[in-house]
């Protein structure tokens, strides 16, 4: 994983490892972001950064 970027506000795609959902995630969170079908908790924030608990697919910028 070599793609950094901090500055501005960007989306990253995920996969809910539970049910496989797709969903888009803003890169920085400021509440926990459950899945829109099972409601599994995808992201929460820390600090700042999401910490993201699904498989992210690719950053959407
Ligand atoms: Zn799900």
């Amino acid at each position: 994983m070599k793609l950094r970027k901090e500055s501005k506000t960007n989306f990253v795609r995920i996969r809910c490892n539970k049910c496989k959902n797709e969903q888009n995630l803003y890169s920085t969170i400021s509440t926990k972001v459950y899945c829109l079908v099972c409601n599994e908790l995808l992201a929460e924030p820390t600090g700042g950064k999401s910490r993201i608990h699904a498989k992210a697919l690719e950053n959407l910028n």
